[in-house]
């Protein structure tokens, strides 16, 4: 049973105002905002519990490193993953695609060879590869959405050619909302020996995965977004993958032996992991994939459904209102522009004053803009715990905005 009620009260920042107006909170797709649990283990994290983790032999270290490790598991399980050794802790998706691509990528591509990826993807899915563009001549070959912003699989499938090493996409697009056939994607790719990252920064957050399922043999996921503490966050690597891997970071406790001469290093997946983690953040992370399999993630896809059909027909009845992206299983994410003069930014502005947080800008997806011929765009986005009031609520206020800048 899905109490919305009952999870509003679990976020207290829901119930503060912003400029003299209750919080209408539509910016889930920069950063989800915190249940009561979650911010009781951070505190509880440090006033109670803290001390570094892995190297300690005493109580607090150990109560710590526990509770850290136990993450790993609750990771495996959110994804559907077999083996929690396959989960590395990262800073967020950013960090973990930079891992993928520095520590797997890096040492086998050669000059022409190539990366597929689409044109909706986040800027942390398109920089770390433009990296190997400019260091070792690797190749970006981009697939288009089409007008109604839905990526055809079978288009990435088809941009697979002999040069290609490595297929990256997003699983959900966080300009479009559109989802992303990735199981499609990876079923083909796996025929034709290609393997795929799949950015499920958005993904996660809207939908149940199973990474088995999909067949990827890269997960990445955002802790801020999934109602977890910022600077936490999880890849999932094949472990066949994992097996190619060389280092990434290096320090403490990725090593197993330093000498003057030599250093060996320690098995996945801690290999990965150098120097003193995020060690509450991830324990708050923990905290959250507990709230939200305890709410069931397909109870949270289906309550975002039918509030993404209730904003779009709302959105649909403002005929100066530009929605982007029209896919037909679309999550609640709008991006839009309005007719007339009026800047995103100055759009935001005015949505502020009436209390409703949404995101103004290219949303780190400036090739996306580029395509669609927008500068910028306002994101609404929405979360577990928003209802079709605040979808009125954000009505009214581009009502009051049409009326300022028609
Ligand atoms: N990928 C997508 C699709 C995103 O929406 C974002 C964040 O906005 C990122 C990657 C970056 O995630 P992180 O903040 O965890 O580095």
């Amino acid at each position: 049973m899905f109490d919305i009620d009952k999870i509003r009260a679990d976020f207290p920042i829901l119930s503060r105002e912003v400029n003299g107006k209750p919080l209408v909170y539509l910016d889930n797709g920069a950063s989800a905002q915190k249940p009561q649990a979650v911010i009781d283990a951070v505190t509880r994290g440090y006033a109670e519990e803290y001390s570094n983790v892995h190297r300690g032999l005493h109580y607090l270290s150990n109560l710590a490193t526990e509770k850290y490790e136990a993450v790993r598991g609750k990771v495996a399980r959110f994804l559907g993953a077999r083996d929690e050794h396959e989960v590395v802790f990262t800073s967020g998706t950013t960090e973990g695609i930079n891992l993928v691509s520095y520590a797997w990528a890096a040492p086998r591509f050669q000059p022409g060879d190539e990366i597929v990826l689409s044109v909706m993807e986040h800027h942390a899915n398109i920089v770390p590869w433009h990296f190997l563009r400019e260091r070792q001549g690797a190749v970006l070959k981009w697939v288009e959405t089409d007008a109604m912003g839905v990526l055809d699989p079978q288009k990435v499938i088809d941009a697979i050619g002999p040069r290609t090493r490595l297929v990256a996409v997003t699983q959900l697009s966080n300009v479009l909302g559109t989802k992303v056939d990735v199981k499609a994607i990876c079923d083909a790719a796996r025929e034709k020996g290609v393997p795929v990252l799949v950015d499920g920064s958005q993904g996660s957050v809207h939908m149940p995965v199973d990474v088995e399922e999909i067949g990827c043999d890269f997960y990445a996921i955002t802790g801020h977004k999934l109602y977890g503490p910022s600077g936490s966050g999880a890849i999932w690597i094949r472990r066949e993958r994992m097996a190619e891997m060389r280092p990434f970071l290096g320090g403490g406790d990725m090593i197993r032996e330093v000498s003057r001469d030599a250093v060996s290093y320690a098995d996945p997946p801690m290999k990965f992991e150098a120097g003193t983690p995020g060690i509450v953040q991830t324990i708050g992370l923990g905290v959250a994939l507990d709230y939200l399999m305890d709410l069931g993630m397909e109870n949270v896809a289906a309550h975002e459904a039918r509030l993404a059909a209730y904003a779009r027909d709302r959105l649909a009845g403002l005929n100066w209102v530009n929605v982007q992206g029209h896919a037909p299983d679309k999550a609640a994410i709008f991006s839009f522009t309005l007719e007339g003069a009026a800047h995103a930014h100055d759009i935001s502005t005015v949505l502020d004053k009436k209390g409703v947080a949404v995101r103004a800008g290219h949303h780190c997806a400036q090739p996306l803009m580029a395509h669609l011929g927008v500068s910028a765009t306002c994101r609404a986005s929405f979360g577990l715990y928003n209802t079709e009031a605040e979808v009125d609520k954000l009505v009214e206020a581009l009502e009051l905005c049409h009326e300022l800048f028609a």
